[in-house]
């Protein structure tokens, strides 16, 4: 066939229109399938190796007819986010309007840097980021924006606390003093990497003790800034964690913030996981201070429901924004100093971006925040309720009770605690018939779910105990 016949046959809607109607009915059969939850493992797991050949194998067979076998075999040999066994990691089984939105986004590929390239996606953007500046407490002269992925938001926040606190412009001038952040040893590996990245090395990563429910001891800040300026560091930000990662647990944010306060930081909230609870009235409590904030970060891909990728940074000062990136790029935009929302690209790491803003607004527009407030209610009862499960089992005991979605926990081996408590979860991903993950608190290996389903129940948790348990009574080494 001539290559352009190949175009237009690519490009032909009515393909598209089949292609696409087929995907959507095996897509909802694959759905309604995981639901229930009998006749599918949550997670196929097999060895790097064997997946790969598999793959490597496929990539040589013949041309498809039809590419509707593909998804089959790609849906089948994936993790499974709408099962309720699914409770590992804490990205989000996603909301599936929000998905047929990205199809919908996918195909219009609008590149968002420059506002002609983002005609509705920019003003959505300033919309669904205000609506959400409004929800964390800030007014109105605030400046938000989407990004892709809580990684590079940290560092964009970042970025801009070094724009704003630094003595000298590290942008033109490179760095000059010994640049250096405070945040708990319990944050998310991206505030280190970000600060690495930003040139401050090891020692500009300042790391406060947590205390036992593992949330930063905001009164060693003092003697830790002290010492760090000693040291001839310059303190630009403190970093709260809402939640940490590997427990959940909230820092003090208004203690962070009366800190950088006193001191003229930048305070600077990881909201990627639970920032979320603003939407809650009965958790936002958990991120009280959050207000206070220079910036904050939050996912929509975790708590909100949104695939990934897609986050929000918030800046309580609009201006702050717009002085992260301060570089030239005429055939963009003509003048980098002023304030252009709607110029997506001024105040963001990516150039071309995806349309995060449409599966937002359209969700908002569809659902209203209820749905949110929904999701994140469910999930954090869940969590209180399990923990109360575990509490009532001599077998097991919790790390820590849980503020936020995330449990961690571990079986009571009387020996070799942290070794079998290894093995069994091992044993429970190859077996697939529940996604749980582990982590490490003060040395020990605890088994660690993030409860991110809301179709999981109280009696997918009791199943995920009591298979557990059964599996611990076949352990030879046991
Ligand atoms: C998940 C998470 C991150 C990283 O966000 P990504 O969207 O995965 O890049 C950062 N901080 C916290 C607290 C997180 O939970």
């Amino acid at each position: 066939m001539p290559d352009y016949q190949l175009l237009q046959q690519a490009f032909s809607p009515e393909n598209f229109r089949r292609q696409a109607h087929q995907l959507v009915d095996v897509l909802a059969e694959y759905l309604a399938s995981v639901q229930k939850i009998e006749e599918k493992t949550v997670i196929p797991f097999r060895e790097p190796e064997q997946n790969l050949r598999y793959w490597q194998e496929d990539f040589q067979k013949p041309l498809l007819e039809d590419p509707t076998e593909l998804f089959q075999d790609i849906i089948n040999r994936s993790t499974h986010l709408h099962h309720s066994h699914y409770m590992g990691h804490q990205v989000t089984p996603p909301l599936l309007l929000a998905a047929l939105s990205g199809m919908l986004s996918d195909v219009l590929n609008n590149g968002m840097a420059v506002y002609e390239m983002g005609l509705v996606s920019n003003p959505l953007e300033k919309i669904v980021t205000d609506w959400l500046a409004k929800k964390l407490g800030f007014d109105n002269d605030t400046s938000g924006l989407l990004t892709s992925g809580g990684t590079l938001a940290n560092l964009t926040a970042l970025l801009a606390a070094r724009a704003a606190k630094a003595s000298t412009d590290v942008w033109e001038e490179g760095s000059t003093d010994n640049l250096a952040v405070m945040v708990s040893e319990e944050a998310h590996y991206c505030i280190d990497r970000a600060a690495r990245i930003m040139g401050m090395g090891s020692k500009g990563i300042i790391k406060i003790p947590v205390n036992e429910r593992y949330q930063m001891r905001t009164e060693l800040l003092e003697s830790y800034f002290q010492a760090a300026h000693q040291q001839g560091l310059h303190v630009i930000a403190v970093i709260g964690s809402a939640c940490s990662t590997s427990t959940g647990a909230y820092d003090n944010l208004e203690e962070i913030a009366t800190f950088c306060q006193q001191h003229q930081l930048w305070f600077h909230t990881d909201g990627a996981h639970g920032g979320a609870v603003v939407l809650s009235e009965k958790y936002k409590y958990l991120v009280k201070g959050i207000e206070k904030s220079d910036s904050v970060v939050v996912d929509f891909h975790k708590m909100l429901m949104m695939p990934a990728l897609s986050t929000a940074l918030i800046f309580r000062n609009e201006t702050d924004a717009y002085h992260t990136f301060q570089q030239k790029a005429q055939y963009l935009w003509s003048n980098q100093q002023s304030m252009e929302w709607y110029n997506s690209g001024k105040r963001t790491f990516e150039c071309t971006k995806l349309m995060m803003s449409l599966k937002i607004y359209v969700s908002l527009r569809t659902y209203g925040e209820a749905l949110f407030r929904a999701n994140i209610e469910v999930l954090h009862d869940l969590a209180r309720r399990f923990a109360e499960i575990i509490t009532a089992r001599s077998q097991w005991e919790l790390a820590l009770q849980p503020e936020s979605n995330i449990v961690c926990f571990r079986y009571c081996f009387p020996q070799q605690i942290n070794v079998l408590n290894q093995q069994l979860r091992k044993r429970l991903l190859e077996d697939g018939s529940f996604y749980i993950v582990q982590t490490m608190l003060r040395g020990d290996t605890f088994l660690r779910v993030s409860l991110m389903n809301p179709l999981t129940s109280e009696t997918d948790l009791l199943a995920l105990l009591e298979k557990m348990e059964e599996m611990v009574k076949k352990m030879p080494e046991y």
